[in-house]
């Protein structure tokens, strides 16, 4: 037999080469999530400040007990679309559970979160025609995708100035509609949207107010309902995922009845894609039981934030605006970042180095991921590894 020639082989290294060339090729390296803050890495135990897993729930045993439950009780999969087979009793008790968790009408669970911006944006700019649309500057690659999945030309205000948000609305006052897309935890500097203020520019101004959660989610807001939660009347549009504080994988939206029933008639991603594995919802069904009632996690994550801040913020680093359990510790330099990040995984913790075009040039940084199951002493090892600013 003679060997196909691999036609795909010089593109693909030429591409890849042109990343190296520039420090920024990316790798997969062994690793596994343990309980207590820790990763297994390169055969040896390391403090994790570089997982999404808020509560520690990834390792959580009513979570792998639920999800053995359910995939026993249900199968290993769902089988196609719901919108083919038929959706199970049990995913519909799982929605109403999601939207009385958001104080919400109804919800709607979808892939992931990635799936969900990327997917739930085009849909509802169908509904919208001729909308246009205002992105916070660092929101989630999902959400851009979204847009260009839209075929809709972004509006993008500077991180969180939302006066630049309000004159950029009333600049466009005379658009059929508007649509307001931001993060109410930004993932890359741990800082906060003024949801409140939010709220009240996009009705003054007749936006359509959507909020990604996926760092909120199980952290903040009443019983970790997310900060929707405390904005009177809610926003229009809180979309989450079970991947991080939650422990498991998936995502939700969560809004009116009516937002729900177009997103089953009009959301790609819902309609084409198959519904997620009992397995995961039954994950997420144990994640609903202990989240509301973890308070105490949450008091304890936060505290180590303010410790981790105080501690770097001491060292002479930039902490960027953040009040939460992510902590971004702002090195500039792409390269000075990696080799931070290799220092301190020699010394046993992980974080992740951060580079554009993640975040923006010249603000390359750790972003240090905290856990309710990390301990001061933790926090205070990884801020003497880290050592003060050159
Ligand atoms: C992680 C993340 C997502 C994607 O969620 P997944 O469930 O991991 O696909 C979406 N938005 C933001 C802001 C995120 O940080």
């Amino acid at each position: 037999m003679t060997q196909r020639p691999d036609l795909l082989a010089p593109f693909l290294t030429r591409a890849l080469d042109k990343r190296a060339e520039v420090g920024l090729r990316r790798t997969l390296r062994p690793a596994a999530l343990l309980p207590g803050g820790r990763i297994a890495r390169d055969r040896r135990t390391c403090i994790d400040f570089s997982s999404n897993d808020y509560l520690g729930l990834a390792q959580h045993p009513l979570l792998v007990d639920r999800a053995r439950e359910w995939a026993a009780r249900l199968g290993a999969g769902s089988g196609a679309s719901r919108l083919v087979t038929g959706t199970h009793e049990a995913v519909l008790e799982l929605e109403a559970r999601i939207a009385a968790f958001k104080g919400t009408e109804a919800a709607l669970i979808l892939g992931s979160g990635w799936q969900a911006n990327a997917a739930v944006i085009p849909a509802l700019l169908a509904a919208m025609p001729g909308a246009e649309v205002f992105a916070d500057r660092l929101n989630h690659n999902s959400m851009h995708t979204g847009c260009a999945a839209a075929g809709v030309r972004q509006h993008r205000f500077a991180h969180n100035d939302l006066d630049a948000l309000d004159a950029l609305l009333a600049r466009h006052a005379d658009a059929p509609a508007r649509l307001i897309l931001t993060e109410s935890v930004f993932s890359m500097d741990g800082d906060r949207a003024d949801l409140v203020r939010l709220a009240q520019i996009a009705r003054a101004r007749d936006a359509v107010l959507y909020v990604d959660e996926a760092h909120a989610t199980g952290v903040l807001g009443p019983g970790g309902a997310g900060l929707a939660s405390i904005v009177p009347g809610g926003v229009d549009i809180a979309m989450g995922t079970f991947s991080k504080a939650l422990g498991s994988f998936g995502a939700y939206v969560a809004g009116s009845r009516l937002l729900v029933d177009w997103l089953i008639n009009a959301c790609g991603g819902f309609i084409y894609a198959t519904a997620l594995p009992p397995a995961v919802l039954g994950a997420i069904d144990a994640a609903l039981d202990l989240v509301p009632r973890m308070d105490a996690e949450r008091a304890k994550l936060a505290a180590l934030g303010d410790r981790l801040r105080r501690g770097l913020t001491g060292a002479g680093y930039d902490v960027a605006g953040s009040t939460t359990q992510i902590v971004p510790a702002i090195v500039g330099d792409a390269a000075l970042t990696m080799a931070l990040a290799d220092r301190l995984a020699e010394a046993g913790m992980i974080a992740g180095a951060i580079r554009p075009p993640t975040v923006p040039a010249g603000t390359s940084r750790l972003r240090i991921a905290l856990r309710s199951t990390h301990e001061e002493a933790d926090i205070d090892a990884l801020v003497a590894a880290i050592g003060p600013k050159a």
